[in-house]
């Protein structure tokens, strides 16, 4: 049985779209797509009282560090998991 080209055409179409990510930042929420995962995300308010919209802000003392906002961070996240991500082929050393 012969392959129609049609048929072999339908299939590269797919793959080779995949392989582009799509990043979209709505005002309050950020979607990320590729052909691993689709995650939407929340991203910080840009009116919110306590970070302005920066996410979060840095902690004194001897070691500062970056402490995140609520108004993202407690948000939930919606992330579906596509294609498994491929097995790292390199030795570590
Ligand atoms: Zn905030």
């Amino acid at each position: 049985m012969l392959t129609r080209p049609h048929t072999t055409l339908l299939l590269a179409v797919p793959f080779a779209a995949v392989t582009v990510a799509v990043v979209l930042n709505a005002s309050r929420l950020k979607l990320h797509a590729d052909r691993h995962r689709i995650e939407i995300a929340a991203r910080p308010r840009p009116a919110c009282p306590q970070c302005h919209g920066n996410g979060g802000w840095w902690t004194d003392g001897a070691f500062p560090d970056m402490e995140a906002c609520s108004c993202w961070a407690d948000r939930r996240e919606l992330r579906i998991r596509l294609l498994p991500a491929p097995a790292w082929n390199e030795p570590p050393f």
